[in-house]
């Protein structure tokens, strides 16, 4: 965003806080939040769409002030994809492309991120981390809560964090032998190659997956 409002100030020469609705920007009537609650007194509160800003949570004269034709409401509306295609800038550019790159190239530049799931989240916090080397990076049961399609690109995030000469550790627990009340033992310890030869899930998936990689290979 420093990025943008920059973008914006340099092409209106005027200052950059006007592009922030936390600062000089922000509707005078809503401060910002876009919204107003009205104290009812006896009764809950009341919140509702700032009438002056309709919800933009900028000031109207802000407005005014374009990039390329669009207004910084404008372009905190496009998403990820269609943004990449808006800016020249090179900065803004690049950050926009590792959004595209981790799979959120379709939320808006302007998403609340209180509105993200939790493996939006993660691949948001990941997005920064890409181009990043010699990093170690310990991930706790990072795909607990995750859909099969997020673990997938979880999954390809890590391989690239290691490809670009990362460590990455992950933890995820196998304790049986089995769920529920029958698990709760450790049932491993030792290397990858060892574990190969375990009787465990892992194992079993570990085994499963090499024999796909091999067959690839061939
Ligand atoms: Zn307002």
């Amino acid at each position: 965003m420093d990025a943008v409002r920059k973008a914006f100030a340099e092409a209106n020469t005027v200052e950059a806080g006007l592009f922030s609705f936390n600062s000089k920007g922000a509707c005078r009537q809503c401060s910002g939040r876009g919204e107003v609650t009205a104290d009812m007194a006896f009764m809950d509160p009341v919140t509702t769409v700032c009438e002056r800003c309709h919800g933009d949570r900028y000031a109207p004269d802000v407005l005014g002030y374009t990039l390329h034709g669009k207004s910084i409401v404008n372009v905190l509306a496009l998403t990820a994809e269609e943004a990449a295609q808006f800016f020249t800038d090179r900065a803004i550019r690049r950050k926009i492309g590792t959004l595209i790159e981790v799979g959120l190239g379709y939320l808006t530049l302007g998403q609340p991120l209180s509105t993200l799931s939790g493996g939006e989240r993660q691949r948001l916090k990941l997005a920064g981390e890409l181009g990043k080397s010699g990093g170690i990076y310990i991930l706790d049961e990072p795909t607990t809560g995750l859909h099969m399609s997020d673990i997938d690109t979880l999954l390809a995030l890590l391989d690239r964090l290691v490809d670009a000469a990362n460590t990455v550790l992950v933890i995820e627990h196998d304790l049986g032998p089995d769920g529920g009340r029958h698990g709760g033992r450790i049932v491993f310890e030792g290397t990858p190659t060892q574990l190969l030869q375990a009787k465990t899930s892992t194992a079993e998936y570990l085994r499963r997956d090499l024999d796909r990689t091999v067959d690839h290979e061939q």
